[in-house]
């Protein structure tokens, strides 16, 4: 499986520092910023920092230690923003798109933070 990871994708030049982002949250295993093109008022993009290529390869291979901060991470990013319903916040969405059917374009694991209105159905 690491053998899969292309070291040139986009997220793994922004983790380099070879290309800007607008960081919302960053931690020693994390990194969240906002997408360049988004798809409500709030998304952001939540990433781990090792060579993971999808949410089964990091839950299979990454350390106890990245997946919780990973967790955690996103948990704080949703509060920063103010979201969170078990806070009194208007709630949001979680996506992870995989591999071709998921129509993953970036091949760097990451989470899709949306929110900020009503988001539509989306079950296909
Ligand atoms: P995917 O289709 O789940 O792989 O989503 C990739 C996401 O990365 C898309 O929503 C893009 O808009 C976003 N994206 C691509 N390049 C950049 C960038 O340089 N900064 C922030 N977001 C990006």
């Amino acid at each position: 499986m690491p053998g899969l990871y292309d070291d040139q994708n986009i997220f793994a030049k922004i983790l380099r520092g070879e290309i800007p982002n607008d960081t919302v949250l960053e931690t020693e295993h994390t990194l969240a910023f906002n997408d360049i093109q988004p798809q409500a008022p709030v998304h952001v993009l939540v990433i781990p920092k090792g060579p993971y290529l999808n949410n089964d390869h990091f839950s299979a291979e990454a350390t106890d230690a990245e997946i919780a901060d990973f967790a955690r991470s996103t948990a704080q990013v949703v509060a920063q923003l103010g979201l969170s319903p078990s806070n009194g916040g208007p709630g949001y969405r979680v996506i992870s798109n995989a591999g071709s059917d998921g129509v993953q374009e970036v091949p760097h694991y990451h989470l899709h933070i949306l929110g900020g209105r009503r988001l539509g159905r989306m079950l296909s």
